[in-house]
């Protein structure tokens, strides 16, 4: 995608994540962590959550990849860190919909902030995987954390 088909709001806000993500780095052994690759782009994100009491803790990222791929992690971290677990699911959900074209409720869209602004992102079939490789990360986390819990 280049960066003139985007509109100028939406352009300052994928650099600005790009360039100075939020919650990049490690987090303690406690964490678990999962990587999920994007070999048609290159992109490789490990993402690590903590969850305590049914909710999303701690949670963070670390990996390279190209521009979307960063700043989807950014903003999914910003969008998801300490929600309960099973509304962060939900949004996994409506933002995997968003992003291929589907309209999600305004509520699911507030609550995505500036991760909603990647539903153009839809428009260019390419990138879909840049942009939900950190969602899918996250998402295969919590399936496991949710599946500990009723051991
Ligand atoms: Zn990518």
């Amino acid at each position: 995608m280049s960066l003139d088909q985007m509109n100028e709001l939406y352009r300052e806000v994928v650099l600005d994540h790009a360039q100075h993500p939020h919650h990049k780095g490690h987090l303690g052994q406690e964490s678990l962590h999962f990587t999920m690759e994007n070999p048609t782009c290159g992109d490789v994100i490990d993402v690590a959550t903590v969850v305590k009491d049914g909710q999303i803790d701690q949670l963070a990222f670390t990996g390279a990849g190209c521009t979307i791929s960063q700043a989807s992690a950014s903003m999914m971290t910003v969008a998801l860190l300490h929600r309960p677990v099973a509304e962060a699911r939900r949004l996994i959900v409506s933002f995997s919909k968003m992003i291929t074209g589907a309209t999600i409720n305004d509520q699911d869209q507030r609550a995505l902030g500036d991760a909603s602004l990647l539903a153009s992102v839809a428009e260019f079939p390419a990138r879909i995987k840049c942009a939900t490789l950190a969602w899918h990360a996250l998402d295969e986390l919590l399936q496991r954390e949710g599946s500990q819990e009723h051991e």
